[in-house]
């Protein structure tokens, strides 16, 4: 196939998007070819791993699904992007090829009992915000708050709200409007599990225009912060906490290590391990009673907008990457979950040498990150057979290709897009599974 004309696919994107909606100049098209992969050592020792030839920024839907039936008519590749957040590369151009950034089509379009209808680019904040003011908030959102929920749909797995809700492929979505390479630059409205089959394959199958997820009542939570001499005082209480009902927004815990290099606040006393809840003020005495039974200490609830939203971005990935910050080059990190992450503590953190883990009650079981001093890619391998074996579940967030319903995805994409355009690099089938790295 020859090489994709760019200067013409710039002056027909001109045409539907105006001269600033297309650009070609370097510092952008470096800017839409990186995400957040350089938290993997394994991963940052390869980039790049791919350049934006061109990037598009459509303003809603419609534009979304032309940009694309352009594109299409020129052969070029096409990787979609929201906010670049995604930690494992799958944001990254790897042919070069069309990045289509969303982050200008952000509108949320209507909020409806119990459902919210947004362009793609729209921020999952803006989506709360605008559920908040009709007495509702979103069934989850992920602890980058400012993500897209496009981004969020195709590259994430769940966050706050998970608890109650599980993952984002368990009933949020109720619809989404799509386009593929081949519905001829027109978007595909699609319910239930049609729809669903678009949901965490980072736009290898097809691109999420404009999606209705779910809301419910809106909740005036409590961010409750407290405190224990050590980790094992956290995790005695997080499942006991993750149980009670109205279920809590979030319950999470980090070592005292980790905790020490959160943010400053007088809610993470020194030497101590922190734990934090968003909670609904039912549940506030219950929680208390529960922590203090264990020896733990209340150091703070706070009320507000903010005191849910502040909890978020101490959770899911976020502690590990203060980790990082404080002690650069040092750690790595996989995505755990199982019992054993409380049951089989001290055998978790012996699988990594420095091993730190950063613990959130799940929708069945716990969820984690567990962190560990980097040594190299067979020893991230080798350690993550060895979780298997103390019957922890494993993500790898060293590798790019898509790994969840990898056969469906891989067999959906062969009639959306019998040519390869999307995101290519992400779909291989062959995949050998979390204790390898991706096939390039
Ligand atoms: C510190 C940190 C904390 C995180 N916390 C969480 C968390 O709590 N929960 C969680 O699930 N994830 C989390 N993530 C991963 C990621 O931030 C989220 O999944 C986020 O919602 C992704 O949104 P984004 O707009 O940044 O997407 P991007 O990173 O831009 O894209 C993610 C993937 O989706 C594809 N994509 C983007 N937009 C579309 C679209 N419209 N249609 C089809 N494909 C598209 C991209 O090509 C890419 O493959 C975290 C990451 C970091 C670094």
């Amino acid at each position: 196939m020859t090489a994709p004309d760019y200067s013409a696919l710039d002056a027909d994107l001109r045409e539907v998007l105006g001269p600033r909606g297309v650009s070609r100049d370097m510092r952008q098209r470096e800017k839409a070819s990186v995400d957040g992969a350089r938290m993997s050592p394994i991963i940052a020792e390869l980039l790049p791993l791919g350049i934006a030839d061109i990037v598009a920024f459509p303003t809603n839907a419609e534009e979304i699904a032309r940009v694309v039936g352009i594109a299409v008519r020129h052969g070029a590749p096409i990787t979609p992007r929201g906010k670049g957040t995604g930690n494992y590369g799958q944001a990254i151009p790897m042919p070069g090829g069309l990045v289509l950034d969303t982050s200008r089509a952000r509108a949320v379009i209507e909020v409806g009992d119990g459902t919210v209808t947004a362009e793609a680019g729209a921020p999952m904040t803006a989506i709360e915000q605008a559920a908040r003011a009709t007495g509702q908030q979103l069934w989850m959102y992920p602890s980058t708050v400012h993500s897209t929920l496009g981004g969020f749909l195709a590259g994430g797995s769940g966050g706050t709200g998970t608890i109650a809700h599980g993952s984002n492929d368990m009933g949020f979505v109720v619809a989404l409007d799509v386009v593929t390479p081949v519905s001829d630059g027109e978007l595909v409205h699609l319910e239930g599990d049609a729809a669903q089959a678009f949901v965490h394959n980072y736009g290898t199958a097809g691109i999420i225009a404009r999606p209705t997820v779910r809301l419910e009542p809106l909740q005036d939570w409590r961010g409750l912060y407290a405190s224990f001499p050590d980790f094992a005082g956290s995790q005695s209480v997080l499942r006991e906490l993750g149980r009670l009902r109205p279920a809590p927004r979030l319950v999470s815990a980090d070592t005292v290590h980790i905790t020490a290099q959160l943010p400053p606040d007088p809610a993470f006393p020194e030497g101590r391990s922190s734990l934090r809840m968003i909670a609904d003020p039912a549940i506030v005495a219950a929680a208390t009673a529960i922590i203090e039974g264990a020896g733990g200490r209340i150091e703070d609830v706070r009320e507000g907008p903010q005191a849910s939203l502040a909890l978020s971005v101490l959770s899911y990935n976020h502690p590990i990457e203060w980790l990082q910050k404080s002690e650069p080059g040092v750690y790595f990190h996989v995505e755990v979950s199982g019992d054993a992450l409380i049951d089989r503590i001290d055998e978790v953190h012996a699988v990594y040498p420095g091993g730190q883990l950063h613990i959130e009650a799940g929708h069945t079981v716990p969820i984690g990150m567990l962190a560990g001093i980097y040594e190299s890619p067979d020893a991230v391998y080798q350690g993550i057979a060895r979780l298997g074996e103390l019957g922890v579940g494993v993500h790898n967030p060293h590798q790019w290709n898509v790994d969840f319903r990898l056969h469906e995805t891989v067999a959906l994409a062969r009639t959306t897009d019998p040519h390869g355009l999307l995101n290519p690099g992400k779909l291989n089938p062959d995949y050998a599974g979390p204790t390898k790295g991706a096939i390039r």
